[in-house]
């Protein structure tokens, strides 16, 4: 079981995955885990997602199934998944990619519109367009990785004290 396919995929070379999500994140997992595994399954009951990512990630070759999972069976390790019409699917691997709530509620409290996509638009030294508010991580956009957070946490913090000595002088 994995909550994060970029961070994960490799792991299921030549093996047979399953995205689980109805969204357009899903689409894009599961479009980039056929480049990975043997077989890729985007099991979705409700599909939500672009009409272009879908596309992609049929085009890719995931196999959509469009129904729930009912139960994930295994015995230390995933080995199949039993879908809404009780049929039985073998897979080596299940990455829900169900999407996740925006930390932009926060921001937004302090003025900083997000773009459409809710990331929040940033300058070098990671400066919204509120004076004084930066912004790092995953609010800032893709990629979603700790690699970035980390990097731009570091450009933040040092940004944010030099505007408050600035301030301050
Ligand atoms: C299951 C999973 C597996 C992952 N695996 C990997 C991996 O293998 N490698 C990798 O590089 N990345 C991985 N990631 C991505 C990585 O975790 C994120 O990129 C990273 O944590 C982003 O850091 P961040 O500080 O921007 O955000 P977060 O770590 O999400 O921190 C944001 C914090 O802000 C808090 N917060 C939000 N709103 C408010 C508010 N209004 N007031 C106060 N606090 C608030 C939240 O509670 C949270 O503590 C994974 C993510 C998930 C979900």
């Amino acid at each position: 079981m994995s909550y994060c396919a970029i961070c994960d995929c490799n792991f299921y070379r030549g093996k047979v995955a399953a995205i689980v999500g109805d969204e357009t994140e899903a689409a894009v997992s599961a479009a980039m885990m056929t480049k990975y595994a043997s077989r890729t399954y985007w099991v979705s009951a409700d599909v939500k997602a672009s009409a272009v990512a879908k596309e992609k990630a049929i085009a890719a070759g995931a196999i959509l199934l469009e129904t729930t999972i009912e139960r994930i069976q295994g015995e230390n390790r995933v080995s199949s998944m039993v879908l809404g019409d009780g049929s039985v699917v073998d897979v080596d691997g299940v990455f829900i990619e169900l999407g996740a709530k925006s930390s932009a509620d926060l921001a937004m409290d302090l003025g900083v519109m997000p773009e459409m996509d809710d990331s929040i638009k940033v300058d070098r030294q990671c400066g919204t367009e509120v004076p004084g508010v930066f912004a790092c991580g995953d609010v800032t956009g893709k990629p979603w990785q700790v690699a970035k957070a980390v990097g731009e946490g570091c450009v933040a913090g040092i940004s944010a004290a030099d505007f408050v000595r600035g301030k301050m002088a």
